[in-house]
């Protein structure tokens, strides 16, 4: 018999009509975007729905508009450019993404790798992952692997096990992450029997998706609370995405919650410029506005960095909110949390210049008490 989470996803939505079971909507206008984007929603995360356009329905069922985005890219991120093979991303120096699923226990209608995820478009045959291997082995400036797709733990324990035997025994490979979003939308996947195969190949990192407070329920904590238990350390990549989270009180709700069940908040996407997505956008400055309702307001574990993957394949660029007002050779004007202006004196031990002036600088620093 099946393993839980097997017989669990074999009951996944993936036909408008079961859709209209639970949601009386008219579905008709999803075939047509279904046969574009594929639609696949697990029972479970199907059950996490409450109402129609809840922040969990927008992330699951498809929508029109996904035909209907006049300024989307397929490859925005340009990965089909920076891949020396079939499936595997090498943009930064020392650490390559491989793609070695093209299956998810949810297709998000946001996904970034719209353009093949839950599609025949690509095979991923064990050559496919022998040919990322063998470019892995012969190119020992890598020494961080992250496995990805679609999900790596739609793949079953033995074939995620040959990959991490294989990048184990190459010892230029330090560190491997895992990006899955199985802790949230198939929480079931996460077995003791998967844990105690993934520790015996530490440092194994896992970079996990949660997008909205409700994702987090008894089925997912369990899960993470395996994987914590396991060794293995968790961060949570989110999107930031219209009519779902832009808000800084969802999404400080959020991270407190994610630390609460052992994830660090690790990044906070602005979207990409994919093609099928723009109703999902929202400004920049949305998501700036956010970190600065985080920073200092809550404990600094629980604020994400903020990034714009740069359009074309220039890798991610940390965005931050503006703290510091000017800098000089002697004195930083800096702004806290709650838009206070501090001034932090550059006194330094090999400066000569700020020896002879540190007494004044000292005197006339407001905040040095005497
Ligand atoms: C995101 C990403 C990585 C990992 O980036 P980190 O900032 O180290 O988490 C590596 N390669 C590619 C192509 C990526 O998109
Ligand atoms: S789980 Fe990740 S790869 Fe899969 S559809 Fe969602 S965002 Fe895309």
């Amino acid at each position: 018999m099946d393993e839980e989470w097997k017989q669990i996803l074999k009951q996944s939505i993936t036909r408008p009509e079961q859709i209209n079971r639970k949601f009386k909507i008219d579905v008709s206008s999803l075939r047509a975007v279904i046969s574009k984007y594929p639609m696949r929603i697990s029972k479970y995360y199907f059950d996490l729905i409450n109402q129609v356009d809840d922040a969990i329905w927008r992330q699951c069922v498809p929508s029109p508009l996904e035909l209907n985005d006049p300024f989307g890219f397929d490859d925005p991120l340009n990965e089909e450019g920076q891949s020396p093979t079939l499936g595997l991303v090498h943009r930064y120096p020392d650490r390559v993404l491989m793609c070695v699923s093209n299956k998810c226990a949810t297709y998000c209608r946001f996904c970034t790798r719209k353009r093949k995820v839950g599609k025949q478009v690509i095979n991923y045959s064990k050559e496919t992952l022998e040919a990322q291997l063998q470019y892995i082995k012969a190119t020992p400036i890598i020494r961080d692997v992250l496995l990805s797709g679609g999900d790596p733990l739609l793949l079953s324990d033995e074939q995620v096990e040959f990959a991490l035997k294989k990048l184990r025994a190459m010892p230029h490979v330090e560190v491997i992450r895992i990006g899955s979003r199985v802790p949230c939308t198939l929480p079931q996947r996460i077995t003791p029997k998967l844990c105690n195969m993934l520790k015996k190949y530490h440092p194994v990192y896992m970079n996990i998706h949660f997008n909205h407070p409700l994702e987090i329920t008894r089925e997912s904590e369990r899960a993470c609370s395996l994987l914590a238990d396991a060794g293995v350390p968790l961060g949570s990549q989110s999107v930031l995405l219209k009519g779902v989270n832009d808000n800084p009180d969802v999404i400080k709700n959020l991270v407190q919650k994610l630390l609460k069940i052992r994830v660090k908040p690790y990044y906070l996407f602005q979207m990409d410029i994919v093609r099928g997505t723009y109703h999902f956008r929202t400004r920049v400055e949305t998501g700036i506005n956010i970190i600065d309702s985080l920073v200092g307001h809550t404990s600094g574990l629980a604020v994400p960095r903020y990034i714009i993957d740069s359009p074309g394949g220039g890798g991610k660029i940390p965005i931050q909110p503006d703290y510091i007002q000017s800098i000089k050779s002697d004195r930083v004007t800096l702004k806290n949390y709650e838009g206070k202006t501090f001034f932090y004196p550059q006194i330094l031990p090999d400066e000569e210049i700020n020896q002879i002036r540190a007494p004044s600088l000292i005197r006339n620093t407001k905040w040095v008490s005497k």
